[in-house]
């Protein structure tokens, strides 16, 4: 993808601070962190989201987004949000497909989605509709 900024970083025309590499995937820090370490884990090749992903790809991403938040606890972290927003819809701003990798402090006071209530009879008909689509 020619304008990907993704893609200009994988093919080192844009630099990034790398944290990790190999030969399917590539990993470094978001240029503006939620908490600093906060990690970007993409494939090397460009994909929209993690809908056009192959599966062996995004086990393979989800692996090396382990990999980060495991070395990300070992530095002190109390814990990590792994994350992938899919869609305009969802807070996608980048169009080629990516993990964040975001460490979490006790107190670090970022707050969390709003919740919802079902009502009557709702959760049997978003069970039927979701099952139905698997
Ligand atoms: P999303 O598409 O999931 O909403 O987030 C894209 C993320 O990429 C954002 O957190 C943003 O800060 C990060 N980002 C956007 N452009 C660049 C860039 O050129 N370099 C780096 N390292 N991160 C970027
Ligand atoms: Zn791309």
């Amino acid at each position: 993808m020619q304008d990907c900024i993704f893609c200009k970083i994988s093919k080192g025309e844009i630099p990034c601070d790398k944290i990790y590499e190999d030969e399917i995937s590539l990993a470094f820090l978001d240029i503006n962190p939620v908490n600093l370490g906060h990690a970007l884990v993409i494939p090397k090749e460009h994909f929209q989201n993690i809908y056009d992903l192959p599966e062996n790809i995004a086990a393979h991403l989800i692996k090396i987004a382990k990999k980060i938040g495991t070395a990300l606890k070992k530095i002190g972290s109390d814990g990590t949000n792994i994350t992938t927003n899919n869609g305009e819809a969802a807070g996608q701003i980048i169009f080629h497909s990516h993990i964040h990798v975001i460490p979490r402090f006790i107190n670090d006071n970022l707050s969390h989605w709003p919740t919802k209530k079902y009502k009557e009879g709702e959760v049997k008909k978003i069970i039927e509709k979701i099952t139905q689509a698997l």
